[in-house]
């Protein structure tokens, strides 16, 4: 939208005469000089009208007058350029990420999509009674490269805005013509077609005529005869301020993946390369509605809420927002806060976002908006489905290795002053670091302890006597450096117990393995299951023991071996709720160890859910449990076969140096697993 900017006419008020100092002198001169959308305008002048009857020394004169101040100092007109260079956003990806190749192309496609969309040509229709005029206008900007059309009145242009399934980007149209007028014209566009913008020309040119159409939404208002060179630099400007407008428009890119996985770090490069301002806005730590929208006025130390503050930090009206960890919207957020990201995040809605100090409409169509979420279950889902959803995978050891040699050591280098010392970390000692001092799929703990290690090596380098002597790291002195390991390959470590056995989950900081415990006891028939279960997982494991009921003579059991007894389930980690169905198949093999009294092997991991009739359905986080049975030191991994293909389609150094097996059933599961 192009604003028709208005100024106030001189002020002849006596009370503002400089002699007398006042405040409000500067203000007005503010006002005065200011560049301002014209609703913007109307609201300063009716505030400062207010103003100038207050009693200067009333306690809201000073809030009014922070009102203005804050309005005029608003960057209501400006924004940045794009960069819509995918050449350049690709380099920029490139240089400061390691890997996620198919990251950074579904980022590059979704940005080329918007920037062609940007980059199509200009469709212009022109709507004049006169045939001489239209036709002599669709020749000039068919020569200038547009897609012209043209129509005879009003109604003939409706119907052709409505035949055309791509909307015009402009409308040039006259004012005064048979069947349907200009402002009629006007008035339908900006219903049924509200991101055309329309430019009106007419011979029968008065102010109230031009202040009347722009009124009603136009963009432009020029009289006839019409000089071309004019009417060319103004649908040229009007095309540039769309275009601005472009990249941002359409889903709302989501970034979803464990933590440390590059999510922010990616969205800040795509902000740099595309040459937005950058804003990261921590939802977590949002408790209500007032602290995206701001208070009313009326309470006493009112503020604007964060994104008219980050807006007016940042200086321009299309940054990019970062909104991270999305799905952590507390729970004892007051307000909804599902409707209200709905309301920011839609185009259709944001372009009049309201924000209660403001008190005015703010468009965010410009605003360039991405979320990061760590568990996708937690949206709601009309929110969810304005979202483009990327997923970033959890890293393999040899990907921690190359981001810790390529990018970690390099910024912890800068970041602790030992450019001229230079210590170096080798792959070995990167391996030992991932292996016993952090237990993640990102690289967040890694980063850390890097940066643990240069913190001592720059206090010993300032203690002893050759501040320059790069010492040098290696996998025995990194336990004087960072103390004990502080993890454990639990799954090769300990022995194997009958009743126990290693299961893999997928959790929002990635894969994990969990041990499930069972135990058999004299009772009176009852399933006891512990460690803050789901309701999903409950019934897994109901579903398991029927099924090892139910088979008992196959599996070499008593038929009534349950009668007087108790079987308690525990899943460790109690005070962590769990839920979801892939662990079914882990519970069955651990009731078939624990009732034949054969030990589980740690180090073979499963994941699998099962039915009643011990089929095994395909599960979900495949790369993530993969790589967290790794980590933990198991030497096999059983999952349903259904998997199959989509673990073959996983990268070779996920799936290498572990064993993987393919099963459709509990018994098949079985005979492998324990022989
Ligand atoms: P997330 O937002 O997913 O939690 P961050 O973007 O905060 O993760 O990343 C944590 C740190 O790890 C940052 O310093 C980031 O630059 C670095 N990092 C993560 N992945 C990569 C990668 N593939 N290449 C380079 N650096 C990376």
């Amino acid at each position: 939208m192009v604003f028709f900017h208005k100024k106030l006419p001189p002020s002849d008020d006596a009370s503002l005469q400089p002699s007398e100092n006042s405040p409000l002198i500067d203000l007005k001169l503010r006002i005065d000089n200011a560049q301002l959308p014209s609703i913007v305008q109307e609201k300063i002048v009716s505030e400062f009208d207010k103003l100038q009857k207050m009693d200067s020394l009333s306690a809201d004169f000073p809030i009014a007058v922070n009102y203005i101040d804050f309005i005029l100092s608003m960057p209501w007109l400006k924004s940045t350029k794009d960069n819509l260079s995918i050449s350049h956003a690709e380099q920029v990806l490139q240089r400061h990420h390691h890997g996620l190749q198919l990251v950074k192309e579904r980022i590059l496609e979704f940005l080329a999509a918007r920037t062609l969309k940007g980059k199509q040509k200009p469709h212009l229709l022109i709507v004049d009674d006169e045939p001489v005029s239209r036709q002599n206008l669709q020749y000039f900007f068919t020569e200038k490269k547009f897609n012209t059309q043209i129509a005879a009145n009003g109604k003939e242009a409706l119907e052709c805005i409505k035949k055309n399934s791509r909307p015009f980007d402009i409308v040039i149209t006259d004012l005064k013509m048979d069947v349907m007028d200009g402002i009629t014209l006007l008035q339908h566009i900006s219903r049924i077609s509200p991101e055309t913008e329309v430019i009106v020309v007419t011979g029968h040119a008065t102010v109230s005529s031009a202040v009347d159409a722009l009124r009603k939404g136009a963009a432009h208002y020029l009289t006839k005869p019409v000089q071309l060179d004019r009417l060319h630099t103004t649908v040229k400007d009007i095309l540039e301020n769309k275009n601005k407008m472009t990249i941002s428009r359409g889903p709302v890119l989501c970034f979803t993946g464990p933590p440390g996985t590059a999510k922010t770090s990616i969205a800040r490069a795509i902000a740099s390369a595309i040459g937005k301002g950058f804003v990261r806005l921590y939802i977590a730590g949002l408790h209500d509605e007032a602290a995206i929208r701001g208070h009313r006025r009326t309470y006493v130390g009112a503020m604007p809420g964060r994104i008219v503050n980050e807006i007016h930090r940042v200086g321009a009206m299309n940054p990019c927002f970062l909104l991270d960890e999305l799905d952590k919207i507390g729970k004892d957020f007051r307000g909804d806060p599902s409707s209200l990201f709905l309301e920011i995040l839609d185009p259709e809605q944001n372009s009049t976002f309201t924000d209660h100090y403001l008190d005015l409409p703010l468009d965010l169509s410009g605003v360039m908006f991405i979320a990061t979420v760590n568990d996708l279950s937690k949206l709601s889902t009309p929110l969810r489905d304005r979202l483009e959803i990327i997923e970033f995978p959890s890293y393999t050891d040899d990907e921690k290795r190359m981001i810790g040699k390529q990018y970690l050591i390099p910024k912890q280098i800068l970041e602790n002053g030992l450019e001229d010392i230079q210590p170096k970390l080798d792959d070995l000692c990167l391996q030992k670091i991932i292996d016993d001092y952090t237990r993640e799929s990102g690289v967040r703990g890694l980063d850390r302890e890097i940066g643990n290690i240069f913190r001592k090596i720059a206090r010993t380098s300032l203690e002893s006597d050759d501040q320059h002597h790069s010492p040098t790291i290696s996998e025995e002195t990194i336990a004087s450096l960072l103390g004990p390991p502080k993890y454990r390959r639990d799954a090769a470590e300990g022995p194997d117990v009958a009743g126990v056995v290693t299961s893999l989950v997928w959790t929002e900081f990635g894969g994990e393995i969990m041990f499930i415990e069972t135990l058999k006891m004299r009772g009176s028939n009852k399933l006891i299951l512990t460690g803050s279960l789901g309701e999903i997982l409950q019934e897994s494991a109901q579903t398991a023991l029927s099924y090892v009921r139910s088979h008992a003579l196959q599996l070499n059991l008593q038929e009534d071996f349950f009668d007087n007894t108790d079987i308690h389930i525990h899943l460790p980690a109690g005070a962590v709720t769990k839920d979801g169905p892939s662990a079914g198949a882990a519970i069955a093999i651990a009731l078939i160890s624990l009732l034949t009294k054969r030990p589980a092997c740690r180090q073979y991991a499963i994941s699998g859910e099962m039915t009643l009739s011990g089929q095994l359905l395909p599960v979900g986080g495949l790369q993530e449990k993969i790589l967290a049975a790794k980590r933990a030191g198991a030497i096999k991994v059983f999952l349903p076969s259904k998997n199959k293909e989509e673990v073959n389609a996983l990268p070779a150094n996920v799936t290498n140096s572990i064993a993987i097996s393919f099963v459709d059933t509990i018994d098949e599961l079985t005979e492998l697993f324990f022989n």
